[in-house]
């Protein structure tokens, strides 16, 4: 069943996605496509809905756990020039959703705009850091301060725009979940060009301080329960260092669990278990996963 050929974006069969995440974990996706444009998106979802194929939309794959055994459907990545566009008006920036934050930041900065300097260092596209509320804990901000609306298609291919107060925004999650996200218009305020460079310095310095990037991860596992941090909770567990097979728990940064070589998500999964379970009996807390995991 060729049911891909009419559309003109790239398609590859049984990809494999540990190359598309930033833990180098995942099974290999039976189809892996990436449309041309919305209309081959519209396309590709027809298609997919006719053969009922369960669908993924990837990003950067910075939040993401996936089975080692794979994804038996399509797993979408909107990566062609089309949802990398990036452009600006007076104060407002219109970006593309595979657009990555790091090229967001530095345009923002190039054009003197400032506000998106707390994004620096995270390593997602703007889709994904727009439907999981990226954003940095310690000065309580997301990027849902900066957005004004967001483009999206259905999973019918209908294209609308929602405003900002149509959205639901909460600690790292989004009401967007069920859409596409096409690109963002985002608002910045004019600043100095030295100062905007010197607070994306001061990020990406607190983030090499902080987060543990020598080897693969998600960034933090769990989400902070409130009024806790869910790292200081794993660490006074006694659970720094703890391994299952080459998964580990990261000595600097007791929320990240590290891919120390060949970790697969069975090892993840099971040492995600155990810090849940200890967090639970020590604590009587219940850690809720911030990493999206991805099995069918
Ligand atoms: C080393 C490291 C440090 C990190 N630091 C931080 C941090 O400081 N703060 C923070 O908030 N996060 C952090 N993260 C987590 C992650 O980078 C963010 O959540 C990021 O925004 C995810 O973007 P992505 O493009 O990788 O999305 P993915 O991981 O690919 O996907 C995440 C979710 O978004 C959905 N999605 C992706 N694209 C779209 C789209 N176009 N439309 C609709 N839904 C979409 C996916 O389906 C999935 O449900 C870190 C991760 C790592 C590895």
């Amino acid at each position: 069943m060729n049911w891909w050929r009419n559309l003109k974006g790239k398609f590859r069969l049984a990809e494999p996605l540990k190359n598309h995440t930033t833990f180098k974990i995942g099974g290999p996706a039976k189809f892996f496509l990436e449309p041309k444009d919305p209309n081959d998106l519209k396309l590709l979802l027809n298609l997919v809905k006719r053969y009922n194929l369960p669908i993924f939309l990837i990003g950067r794959g910075s939040n993401l756990l996936i089975s080692d055994k794979g994804i038996n459907g399509v797993v979408l990545r909107l990566n062609a020039p089309w949802f990398n566009k990036l452009s600006y008006k007076d104060n407002y920036l219109n970006v593309g959703s595979g657009v990555s934050l790091s090229k967001l930041v530095l345009f923002a900065k190039d054009h003197n705009l400032s506000g998106a300097e707390f994004l620096a260092g995270i390593p997602g596209t703007v889709g994904g850091a727009v439907a999981m509320n990226a954003g940095i804990a310690k000065d309580n901000r997301s990027i849902q301060d900066l957005v004004e609306n967001v483009t999206v298609m259905d999973y019918s291919g209908n294209i609308k725009v929602l405003n900002k107060k149509d959205i639901r925004f909460r600690y790292r999650t989004s009401s967007l979940s069920r859409y596409i996200i096409l690109s963002v218009l985002i608002k910045l305020k004019r600043k100095n060009r030295e100062q905007i460079r010197d607070k994306i310095k001061a990020y990406l310095k607190y983030r090499k301080l902080t987060q543990d990037l020598s080897k693969p991860s998600a960034g933090c596992i769990f989400r902070n329960p409130t009024g806790h941090s869910a790292g200081r909770l794993i660490d006074l567990c006694g659970l720094k260092g703890k391994r299952i097979g080459d998964a580990g728990v990261s000595l600097k940064h007791a929320n990240f669990i590290l891919n120390l070589g060949k970790g697969s998500a069975r090892d993840v999964c099971k040492l995600m278990d155990l810090i849940r379970e200890k967090v639970k009996n020590k604590f009587n807390i219940n850690l809720i996963p911030e990493v999206k995991i991805w099995q069918n």
